[in-house]
């Protein structure tokens, strides 16, 4: 008995004329006598949706014919594979996947893994902030696929409309892609990490010990520093090197973004976030959400109070940031060209600091908006403070409005004043595919 390969679509939908769009491909391969429930476990498999809770479509086209044929038992197993055996090409007759909640379970569990990143912007004032959305989608592959971050990015650009600058890192999940570009078009760049890990996958080569290389060469500053890295890269496997470059430069490494991504390299952030909710999720809708309310109260509180107790110019990082800037300053020689340029000696090199610009050609100075230690030690020879060349998104006040405003608690389910149409009606999840 032999096998056959053919063609899934899946995370699409129908549209009314029988078209299936929007979707993203994979191939998959199943024996020649597979049952029907075999074809269904091995696409749920496919494509990670558990059966505990989903139930699958699997749809599929033949010529003359403008309704699609439904295959949901063995007979119509055995008319697909006979078909397929017919055609012998392997891209013949795709079968179009739709996922749907299986209803028994709604208040059971639920899958609601989206960006819940998103919503820690959306607690705070997005105001204070530099403009750069971190969206996760390493469990979009659950019930709701892609529609809870279309969702959440429509309510997104409600609240926040279109920022100048503004960017989105994540770490290139199909569906995040196509989501945020519905909603927004503004660049997309990938998660160094996420990256990598294809890279690694792909080619042998690129073993943990090169992995520190292709790091620094995202977060390099400069372009001549990013060349030499690239070369390195080259000079071990060519391959890695089209690879990276096919990716796109601008979508991976710092030095060619469009838009500045600042230190967002990961989108550790909203993993981060998703972890700490891995056993929340477990739980029905309401305590679910509970949990992410509780949450974000507690990190909100907890980081204004910081905010409140920093008596430093900068927060947190940037404040150590500025003081090993400083400290990398001493041992620098000075020469003013004009009241603003001058060129700064160091090691054998020269970078020229503008500071009526903020910039610096090692390009620190602009990127990071704090001082380099070129800046630094101009500002020590001219014995001017730091303060006003350091950008005031650091500032603790900064902060303090970012985490303004407390996420309250909410009253007992008991005491909630609910107008009857409310509580009489059945929400059931969307119907998104
Ligand atoms: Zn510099």
């Amino acid at each position: 008995m032999g096998s056959i390969s053919f063609i899934i679509k899946h995370y699409g939908h129908w549209t009314e004329d029988n078209c299936y769009v929007d979707y993203t491909t994979e191939a998959i391969m199943i024996k020649e006598y597979a049952s029907y429930k075999d074809l269904v476990d091995e696409v749920a498999n496919q494509i990670g949706v558990d059966l505990r809770y989903n139930r699958l479509k699997l749809k599929y086209k033949i010529e003359g014919s403008i309704a699609p044929l439904e295959i949901h038992n063995d007979m119509e197993m055995r008319v697909y594979v006979s078909l397929k055996k017919e055609a012998r090409e392997f891209a013949k007759y795709p079968i179009c996947v739709t996922v749907s909640v299986n209803d028994r379970d709604i208040n059971c569990k639920n899958e609601y893994e989206e960006d819940v990143g998103m919503c820690m912007i959306n607690g705070g004032s997005f105001e204070s902030c530099k403009p750069i959305v971190v969206v996760d989608g390493s469990h979009l592959r659950g019930t709701y696929n892609g529609t809870f971050v279309s969702a959440r990015m429509e309510q997104f650009r409600e609240a926040h409309g279109l920022k100048n600058k503004m960017c989105v890192v994540s770490d290139r999940n199909e569906s995040i892609i196509k989501a945020v570009s519905r909603i927004y078009n503004i660049p997309h760049y990938a998660c160094m990490f996420h990256l990598w890990k294809n890279v690694k996958t792909l080619y042998k080569k690129s073993h943990d010990s090169f992995s520190e290389v292709f790091y620094e060469m995202a977060k390099a500053y400069k372009h001549s520093e990013f060349n030499e890295l690239m070369k390195k890269v080259e000079h071990v496997d060519i391959k890695v090197k089209n690879y990276l470059e096919l990716a796109g430069y601008d979508k991976w490494a710092r030095v060619y973004a469009t838009v500045d991504r600042g230190t967002v390299m990961t989108s550790n952030i909203a993993e981060c976030i998703n972890g700490c909710l891995v056993k929340a999720r477990e739980l029905p809708i309401y305590d679910f959400l509970e949990e992410i309310r509780q949450m974000f109260g507690r990190w909100n509180f907890k980081n204004h109070t910081s905010a409140s107790n920093t008596f430093t110019t900068r927060c947190g990082k940037a404040q150590a940031m500025l003081a090993e800037n400083e400290e990398l300053s001493l041992h620098m020689t000075v020469v003013a060209t004009s009241n603003y340029v001058h060129s700064v000696r160091h090691e054998g090199e020269t970078f020229i600091v503008c500071l009526e610009k903020k910039t610096c050609t090692c390009r620190r100075f602009q990127v990071d908006e704090i001082p380099c230690s070129h800046a630094w030690a101009v500002l020590k020879k001219k014995f001017l403070d730091s303060e006003p060349y350091c950008s005031d998104l650091y500032k603790p006040n900064t902060l303090l409005v970012t985490y303004a405003n407390p996420i309250n608690p909410l009253p007992d389910r008991k005491d909630w004043n609910m107008p009857a149409y409310v509580e009489n009606e059945i929400f059931k999840p969307p119907k998104f595919k």
